[in-house]
């Protein structure tokens, strides 16, 4: 599962479009990843200028 570091996110949108999934979304003004539909490719990561998308080993 792959989470935003809300401490982080600077709240860009450079991952929104860039998700081959479609799971990355606004709500409430702050970015959410919904995990019914990540696959964990890690493109969000590899694209968020700040490093805010993290894996969790769960
Ligand atoms: S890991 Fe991939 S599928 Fe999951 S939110 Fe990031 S870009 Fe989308
Ligand atoms: S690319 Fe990074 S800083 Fe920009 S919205 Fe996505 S998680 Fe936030």
């Amino acid at each position: 599962m792959v989470f935003i570091d809300l401490e982080k996110c600077v709240t860009c949108g450079g991952c929104l479009d860039l998700c081959p999934s479609t799971a990355i979304r606004m709500l409430e003004d702050k970015v959410n990843i919904d995990p019914d539909k990540c696959v964990e490719c890690k493109i969000c990561a590899q694209v968020c200028p700040v490093g805010a998308p993290f894996m969790d080993a769960a």
